[in-house]
């Protein structure tokens, strides 16, 4: 479990050579072996890339725009994800990440997922 967070996001490291992927794949990406251990995201985390969507698809037509980034985490762990807020990003600001519902689906059920939020320096 993420400390300080709401949720549980597992990724694989590779027994073989260390390198860390999503838990999705089933062989590593570098060197093929099958062998994983569990591993999370730990230290700061850091936004490494953003673009801002100026129109949204159908179940977040209620924001006139909203911002889609990709974090990295000190250990190497990426996500992507929605970012709170989408005034005054800049690559390298560290966000923190907690649960939240984003939208509702076509049949009014709250989708919740983690969200990125700016730490106010
Ligand atoms: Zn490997």
């Amino acid at each position: 479990m993420m400390k300080n967070q709401e949720f549980e996001v597992n990724w694989k490291k590779c027994k073989n050579c260390g390198f860390i992927q999503h838990h999705s794949h089933i062989r590593c990406l570098k060197c093929k072996n099958e062998q994983f251990t569990t591993t999370e995201p730990s230290g700061k985390a850091t936004l490494i890339s953003y673009t801002i969507l100026k129109s949204p698809p159908m179940e977040f037509r209620d924001k006139h725009s909203y911002a889609l980034g990709i974090i990295e985490f000190e250990n190497g762990i990426r996500l992507m994800g929605q970012i709170k807020e989408n005034a005054d990003l800049e690559i390298g600001i560290e966000v923190k990440l907690h649960n939240e519902t984003i939208c509702k689906d076509l049949d009014g059920r709250e989708i919740i997922t983690y969200i990125f939020e700016p730490v106010k320096s």
